[in-house]
């Protein structure tokens, strides 16, 4: 039977993180992947990591962290990761206040742009009523449709971690781990499995209270050569999601603004953000659905919403969706991460915050030096 220090179940983010803090502590790794590649919302995201969204404090600092771990991996792996920054762009006086006021707070390096000045630092042309917005440089895109793939290969040709991929865990019996194709001794299991709680320990997820969020989004044909969206854009909506913005007093009018005239927009949770892929296409997201009811299926009514939040901000010259997706992560209201030990040799890791990308590599950090001892 095939032995290893440490057996970890899912090739998305959160099992390649561990798989590499594991690997770079002498361990004898090897992922368990259900799919032929990772298929979960690791490779359904923006790719942003999004420094910049993070409330100065430990939230800054573990996002910090992560960026360092994957420059690392992104130059060792051959990801294509470039420091895009982020735009938050104001439609109306009260997401302006906002922005002013996160401009002008200590913590991070954003530069007030005026309405004149928005369309030169989008690097496209923006539109003209907008009122102005506030720049940060501290915004990074990975390619998420390569990304976890290359990192799975390099982790295996530089790093000597095995993978079976199109190789099910069906169950864990004390140090054995059950697949489709036969059992692997661990020493100890890291169960990494994203938003997947019913085949292994579920009666752990079920008592955690855990549960999905489900998300949607779409991606444009590629926009002509000329057109190129440097950084990530964002409106008003996502002025009151991210943490960066919950000190600003503003908040609770632009608040009332939002549940008086935006209120399609609330009910689905939507914020949209705009970020442009090597191939000159614009991937759009995001809704927000919670909660195991949140099924599958796609709304016309979402993906009209997002376009218009889109549209309000930019006229795009090749508004043709090519593709549209549905993505879940594991949600549980008010926790960044969920780390259970259910069984003895048994650890289960998953983000419910949605921001797996940016955090997920100092999250694990922090699992393995706990079980292992390491830095
Ligand atoms: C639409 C969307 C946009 C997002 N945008 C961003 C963003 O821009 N920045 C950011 O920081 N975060 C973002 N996130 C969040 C981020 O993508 C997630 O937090 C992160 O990818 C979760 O990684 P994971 O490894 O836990 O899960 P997943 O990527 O879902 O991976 C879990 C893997 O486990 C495998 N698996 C499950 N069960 C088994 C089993 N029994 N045996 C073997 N394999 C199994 C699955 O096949 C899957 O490949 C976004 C999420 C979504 C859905």
């Amino acid at each position: 039977m095939k032995r290893y220090d440490l057996v970890i179940i899912g090739a998305g983010m959160i099992g390649l993180a561990h798989a590499w803090h594991a690997a770079q502590a002498g361990l004898s790794v090897a992922v368990v992947e259900r799919s032929g590649a990772a298929d979960g919302a690791s490779v359904r995201n923006f790719g942003m990591l999004a420094i910049v969204a993070q409330k100065p404090g430990p939230e800054l600092d573990s996002a910090r962290a992560a960026l360092e771990a994957w420059q690392q991996i992104a130059a060792g792996a051959g990801i294509s990761m470039r420091r895009a920054g982020c735009l938050f762009a104001a439609r109306i006086p009260e997401e302006m206040q906002v922005l002013e006021e996160c401009a002008s707070a200590q913590g991070h390096a954003f530069e007030l742009v005026s309405g004149a000045d928005l369309s030169h630092r989008a690097g496209v042309p923006l539109q003209a009523d907008l009122l102005g917005g506030i720049w940060s440089p501290d915004a990074w895109k990975v390619d998420q449709r390569q990304a976890m793939a290359k990192m799975a290969a390099w982790l295996q040709r530089a790093h000597g971690v095995t993978f079976h991929f199109d190789t099910e865990a069906r169950a864990i019996a004390g140090n054995i781990v059950e697949t489709a194709t036969g059992a692997i001794h661990a020493d100890h299991v890291i169960v990494c499995a994203g938003d997947e709680f019913a085949t292994l320990l579920p009666e752990a997820f079920a008592a955690s209270g855990v549960t999905r969020c489900r998300l949607q989004m779409l991606r444009t044909v590629p926009q002509p050569a000329t057109w190129r969206l440097d950084p990530f854009l964002l409106g008003g909506l996502s002025m009151t999601r991210y943490s960066v913005f919950a000190d600003c007093s503003g908040l609770s009018a632009l608040k009332a603004h939002q549940q008086a005239r935006q209120a399609a927009c609330l009910a689905n949770g939507i914020h949209v953000i705009a970020c442009q892929e090597d191939d000159g296409s614009l991937t759009i997201g995001d809704s927000h659905h919670y909660g195991d009811g949140a099924g599958p299926a796609r709304s016309e009514e979402v993906d009209q919403l997002l376009l218009g939040e889109l549209a309000a901000l930019a006229a795009l010259p090749e508004p043709e969706i090519a593709k549209r997706w549905i993505g879940c992560y594991a949600h549980l209201p008010g926790e960044s991460a969920l780390v259970l030990h259910p069984l003895d040799g048994v650890t289960a890791v998953t983000l419910t915050n949605g921001q797996g990308m940016t955090h997920g590599l100092s999250v694990a950090r922090g699992v393995i030096g706990t079980l292992f001892g390491s830095g």
